[in-house]
């Protein structure tokens, strides 16, 4: 990096502790190494401030270059990676800010990478290799990713969807194709509950690794950064984290809790909104993956229900607690909760309103209203901000009430009377459901069999730990939906012996057993029978994003 100063003044660089978006407190600044200063070409004095900041001396006024290592190998998209053939570069762990001053300045950034290679980022190109941010927030808001990718485009009303796709042909052309169809429909819908689309070129940037075992997505203002198990690919799942991640670019890149703006990196910043910043965004992919026709009304009855079923596994908790406590991951399994909490916060709102208001109104009047009111006028929304805005929406009734305990209290969701108001009711089914008793864990660059319950059906075929999952029943092994499949082949039957395929020291094996069962309470959406028009004029107006 090289900068001018005015003066000999000691100059503090510092790198954020955490990247936003990702809250968590990360300190970016241990995987810095190597670091130097120097003025003319010679080195200049420069030591610590504090764990997270260098003071660098500068011998007078003129132009200073300070360089560092950093040090990252492992998978996160919040941070770097690189591979031989491929990089991840996030601003928040590369790119110093100086403490005390404003973070308006304009930034060049030059990326020096094999001809070969491609580049994809949101940040502005200004040169063959020169791309620029014109302040501080925007820079370290471009995640770039420069190597050998799938990078294909599509037009979205006036401007461009761009989809890289790392490594290069784990998606298929014809799989990237549908993902920038179903993706410009989704944003279409976005879109249209903001009134605009506030990016010229929106860059999805997905990577797929057999070390990850998971599916995330990290927002930024015109781009995101997927990272998935090569094993989900093709998943319908994956459609909804876009749609997640999109949204994000108005509900917490634009209007954002105010207690996060503007963001600050030298340490965190609770809020107890990230219910809506997150729980709403979460609710409103559902709503968008219906409303497109992307997935279909079962679909969206299927997400709602199964996130009931999720907060009813836990105890109970407030959203505005879960929000703040995000940052120290509560280990008594509501960490990340108030995502489906938060979602099914958003659909209880949007029936009250629309049910108050005759169905004049709905939930996105709010979000393009503090979209309006907030983001538009520079500023973050607050939460009376929110509220009134809920109770202008719905005539004038009071929220008080729902948000004391609702949101900021812990009593359970009133599903039986609030469902009815959208023609909808929420039912109990006891399923019956194939239990195989293997728990898979990704080791070998490979899903491998981990641990076996005793007495199982897999203890009993033979399977053992360290096992490759060839098939079950001709099911394969590594399909992410395995345990969805198999009850849908065998859920029904009274009796069964299934074949087990597995590898075990290079060696194919051909396993069996009678195959075992368990009963499980599932919570199912349905339409409400005999509902009243209004109720029916609800419910259609959620799905197909309508009023009136
Ligand atoms: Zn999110």
């Amino acid at each position: 990096m090289t900068f001018s100063v005015a003066s000999a003044s000691p100059v503090l660089l510092a790198l954020p502790a955490w990247t936003p978006g990702s809250y968590e407190l990360a300190y970016w600044a241990r995987n810095v190494s190597a670091f130097s200063a120097t003025a003319g070409g010679k080195p200049i004095f420069w030591d610590k401030a504090d764990y997270q900041t260098w003071r660098v001396r500068p011998p007078g006024s003129g132009e200073l270059s300070v360089s560092f290592e950093y040090r990252n190998d492992s998978l996160d998209n919040s941070n770097s990676w690189s591979q031989p053939d491929f990089a991840l570069l996030n601003g928040a762990n590369l790119f110093l800010y100086p403490v005390g001053r404003p973070f308006d300045f304009a930034s060049t950034v030059e990326l020096r990478v094999p001809a070969s290679w491609r580049v994809a980022t949101g940040m502005p190109q200004t040169g063959r290799t020169m791309y620029g941010a014109p302040n501080y927030h925007d820079l370290v808001d471009f995640p770039i990713v420069a190597g050998r990718f799938d990078f294909d485009s599509a037009r979205v009303g006036s401007g461009w969807l761009r989809f890289a796709s790392y490594p290069a042909s784990v998606e298929t052309a014809p799989r990237r194709a549908a993902t920038l169809a179903d993706l410009s429909k989704v944003i279409g819908v976005e879109s249209a509950i903001f009134g605009e689309t506030p990016w010229q070129t929106y860059t999805v940037m997905q990577i797929a690794d057999s070390t990850f075992a998971a599916i995330v997505g990290l927002e930024h203002q015109n781009s995101h950064v997927d990272l998935t198990s090569v094993f989900a690919i093709g998943a319908p799942v994956l459609t909804s984290v876009y749609a997640h991640e999109i949204f994000h670019a108005w509900n917490v890149k634009r209007l954002r809790p105010v207690d996060m703006w503007p963001y600050e990196y030298a340490h965190e910043q609770p809020t107890s909104w990230l219910w809506m910043s997150e729980g709403v965004t979460d609710y409103y992919a559902d709503l968008a993956l219906v409303r497109s026709g992307v997935s279909d009304s079962v679909a969206f009855f299927a997400a709602t229900a199964g996130k009931i079923g999720e907060i009813r596994a836990l105890p109970p908790f407030g959203l505005e607690d879960a929000s703040l406590s995000a940052w120290i991951h509560p280990t008594d399994g509501t960490a990340d909760a108030y995502y489906p909490k938060g979602s099914l916060a958003g659909l209880m709102l949007d029936i009250l309103i629309r049910d108050a208001s005759d169905d004049k109104h709905s939930l996105d009047d709010v979000m393009r209203g503090l979209y309006r009111d907030a983001y538009k006028a520079g500023k973050g929304f607050t939460g009376e901000q929110w509220w009134k805005a809920v109770e202008s929406a719905a005539g004038g009734k009071s929220f008080a009430d729902f948000n004391a305990r609702y949101i900021d209290g812990r009593e359970p969701y009133p599903w039986a009377t609030v469902l009815p108001l959208a023609a909808m009711q929420l039912l109990a089914d006891s399923v019956r459901v194939p239990v195989l008793g293997v728990t898979m864990g990704e080791e070998d660059n490979g899903m491998r069999i981990t641990a076996i319950a005793p007495g199982s059906t897999a203890e009993q075929a033979g399977v053992k730990p360290g096992d490759d999952l060839v098939s079950v029943g001709e099911i394969p092994g590594d399909a992410p939906t395995l345990a969805h499949l198999l009850r849908a082949k065998y859920g029904n039957a009274q009796s069964a012996i299934v074949p087990i395929t597995v590898i075990r020291d290079g060696a194919q094996r051909s396993l069996a057993a009678p195959l075992q069962f368990t009963w499980q309470v599932q919570m199912r959406i349905a339409p409400l029978p005999g509902a009243s028009a209004k109720a029916v004029r609800v419910r259609s107006g959620i799905l197909h994003g309508t009023t009136g």
